[in-house]
């Protein structure tokens, strides 16, 4: 086992909170960051009680800024600060002071002097008994590559003076990182690990606002990591990582989160030692694999006696019909073709707790898997616990973990025995049936809280095996969207995770509405829109109006036939069109502000449509607008 550490700066909160969350999520070691021991009201060793009372050693206080090759006085005033330094470290009970390549602009640019430095005071160091390492900043004055730190560290030549390699310098400088493995282990003090995404901004902000965990970003830190542990480095890896959201969140999610990226990457790396047929390094206890996920079995639907009957009326108008009841609870299935929708308006239990905090909205997705008991394994091993509902004498027991804003995340098997719920819980009902209208659940979109967007893409990502796709940023009439379509492997199931920029946007509204995230948006397709549309309206299905003027753009952007784009403008269906594929898709009117259903018919073409986003956002908006403006005439 390696020792996996995390940086206090990582968290949010007070230093008690952020230790305890640290050792709660399973870490050893931790990195004290020097804001924290200031804004600390105890003093230092009660922070070493604190971390000893929690089993968790401090591997490092850092940073140290501005040190190295400076001219007189600043010099002598900087070991003066180096030896108060100490006086700390030994109070907290650690060895290591990390001191980072200095951005003042009057640092000498010799490497000569850097080394002299860093060498006198590792020997002021190890008059008592400390290390000390210096690591490359990627906005240092003159010291920015890791190549230049470790020349300067190899100059200086001590025992107890070493290189802390940081993959997010490395990274974003775009430095080799093959050659890393080159250093010896023991002149490496600290290997840290921070991921961001590939997004062109200066190093600096980059590095302070949008440090994420690995698998979060772009960087190639699995290849990082590889380099630094063929050097024989078994040293802490620790997660160093400047986030405003993560600060902004709980702690415990947090440090959980970071503790779930490290299990990730260490399988990755021993997966790439076994496809090499090198024996493993047990840098962690192996996880199961993900099993596969084959798709959607059902979605239910929280809601309540009283409100169940606008939602069944939708869900007619749109061609389902009800085909069985729950043996002993007040819970219908309505089904069309693959596509099942469970309805609870149970009293008590988790749906009803759901819709009384969530409103009518959607409580739970089921998943189907080759093996669903080894998926429910792998979400234990990182972290996710297992929710059992309540069930009756012979019902199916299903096994759920939790999703966003609560929702839980069934998993059963894709086989017959496995999809037996249906004649184990359910009494059928003859029903007649209806011509194919809808087939599949095409997409789920998710409404996600901006400070845990990147809780979710790992918790898919490392949980359920999910990919995901580049982000992509939308206009809002109120803000800015931001989208990440994460996806199973076999593509059988999509998620765009959604947050937004700004108060009133669609996605602000629709986490006021429902009291958090969920998901907003469910899709639907059909093979004959245009049919469907005509035969829903006529059910008294309403749709949202789609502006003339669409139309006219439509007109000039592409060659539509005439009586095709008619059509469309009648119906208010929309269009785009990618490498040869068409996309014809409409949507329903919001229910309650809180969920709306998108019906659409994919010719050819696998993506979701991002172009006539801003058009949907902005009638949605208008929707609520006109919505509002009838509620203030009709109580005013
Ligand atoms: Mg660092």
């Amino acid at each position: 086992m390696l020792k996996w550490s995390i940086a206090t700066v990582t968290m949010g909160g007070t230093l008690e909170a952020k230790l305890a969350a640290a050792a709660r999520a399973g870490f050893r070691s931790i990195e004290i960051f020097e804001n924290d021991l200031t804004f600390f009201s105890g003093r230092p060793r009660d922070v070493r009680t604190m971390t000893q009372d929690l089993g968790l050693e401090i591997i490092a206080f850092q940073p140290m800024r501005d040190f190295e090759a400076m001219p007189e006085p600043q010099r002598s005033r900087n070991f003066e600060r180096a030896r108060r330094k100490f006086d700390l470290m030994e109070e907290l009970g650690t060895s290591l002071l990390s001191i980072c390549s200095s951005v003042a602009e009057d640092v000498i640019d010799d490497q000569a002097r850097v080394a002299a430095d860093l060498g006198e005071l590792a020997d002021l160091a190890a008059q008592r008994g400390f290390k000390i390492g210096y690591e490359a900043l990627a906005w240092g004055r003159y010291v920015k590559d890791w190549m230049q730190a470790w020349d300067c560290v190899r100059l200086a030549d001590r025992p107890n003076l070493g290189i802390v390699l940081d993959s997010f310098h490395a990274c974003v400088r775009k430095n080799p990182l093959g050659p890393i493995a080159q250093i010896p282990a023991d002149k490496i003090a600290l290997v840290q690990v921070a991921d961001a995404p590939a997004i062109v901004m200066d190093p600096m902000s980059l590095s302070r606002h949008h440090r994420c965990y690995p698998g979060q970003g772009d960087f190639p830190i699995a290849d990082y990591l590889e380099a630094a542990l063929a050097t024989g480095y078994r040293g802490p890896i620790s997660l160093e990582i400047f986030n405003d959201q993560f600060r902004g969140a709980p702690a415990t999610s947090i440090a959980r989160d970071g503790m779930r990226s490290l299990q990730v990457v260490a399988e990755t790396l021993e997966a790439r030692r076994e496809a090499r047929g090198e024996r493993p390094l047990a840098l962690a206890p192996a996880l199961p694999a993900p099993a596969k996920i084959s798709g959607i079995e059902f979605i239910e639907f929280a809601t309540s006696p009283q409100e169940s009957d606008k939602l069944t009326t939708l869900l007619e108008g749109l061609g389902f019909i009800r085909v069985a009841r729950h043996r002993t609870k007040d819970v219908e299935l309505y089904r069309q073709n693959n596509i099942n929708i469970v309805v609870n308006r149970e009293q008590d239990g988790f749906s009803h707790s759901f819709y009384l905090v969530h409103g009518t909205s959607l409580c739970a997705v089921t998943l189907r898997f080759d093996d669903a008991k080894r998926a429910l394994d792998r979400a234990n091993a990182l972290g996710a616990s297992t929710y059992f509902g309540r069930v009756g004498p012979g019902e199916a027991l299903i096994p759920a973990v939790g999703g966003v804003e609560n929702s839980l995340i069934y998993f059963i098997n894709d086989h017959p025995a496995g999809r037996s719920i249906w004649d184990q819980d359910f009494i059928f009902e003859p029903a007649e049936q209806k011509q194919d209208e809808l087939q599949t659940i095409d997409h789920l979109s998710n409404v996600v809280r901006r400070s845990e967007f990147l809780s979710w893409i790992l918790f898919y990502k490392s949980i359920l095996g999910f990919k995901d796709e580049p982000q992509v940023e939308l206009a809002d009439p109120y803000g800015a969207f931001f989208s990440r379509v994460i996806s199973s492997q076999d593509g059988s199931v999509r998620i765009p995770l959604n947050i937004a920029e700004g108060g009133s946007t669609g996605v602000s509204r629709f986490i006021d509405s429902s009291g958090g995230g969920g998901i907003q948006q469910i899709a639907l397709s059909t093979q004959d829109i245009f049919g469907f549309v005509e035969r829903a309206r006529a059910r008294g299905v309403s749709f949202l109006n789609i502006p003339d003027n669409y139309y006219d753009d439509i007109e000039a952007r592409f060659d539509l036939p005439a009586a095709t784009l008619e059509k469309m403008r009648e119906l208010k269906i929309l269009y785009d069109r990618h490498s040869g594929g068409e996309f014809f898709h409409i949507y329903t009117t919001m229910f309650e502000d809180r969920f709306f259903f998108e019906i659409l018919e994919r010719r050819n073409y696998d993506l979701f449509g991002a172009a006539n986003t801003p058009i949907r956002l902005a009638a949605q908006a208008r929707e609520q607008d006109q919505a509002m403006q009838n509620r203030i005439l009709f109580e005013g």
